[in-house]
């Protein structure tokens, strides 16, 4: 592992710690003592940071046929009709 500030090789691991499903490391470096985290990622992690799941295919939803007019309201709009025939004339 390359020191990220000097780029020596000679870099030391001081403390490693697994947490949520990497390894995380604490290093130093021997060359310029500057101290930076690693963390290693699963084998499965890497392949799907490398190669994201494509977005999901838009769901195809079938309109649902309109509802037919309940009968009560046609027949309630026929009377209103005949209603305001008689009073219209
Ligand atoms: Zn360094």
């Amino acid at each position: 592992m390359k020191c990220p500030d000097c780029g020596s090789d000679d870099t030391r691991t001081m403390d490693s710690r697994r947490r949520d499903g990497g390894t995380y490391r604490r290093k130093v470096c021997r060359a310029c003592d500057f101290r930076f985290s690693t963390r290693e990622l699963h084998v499965e992690e890497v392949k799907l940071l490398r190669n994201p799941p494509p977005p999901p295919e838009p769901e195809i939803v079938e309109a649902e046929p309109e509802a037919p007019e309940p009968k009560a309201f046609l027949i309630l709009r026929t009377i209103r009709g005949i209603l305001d025939q008689w009073k219209g004339d």
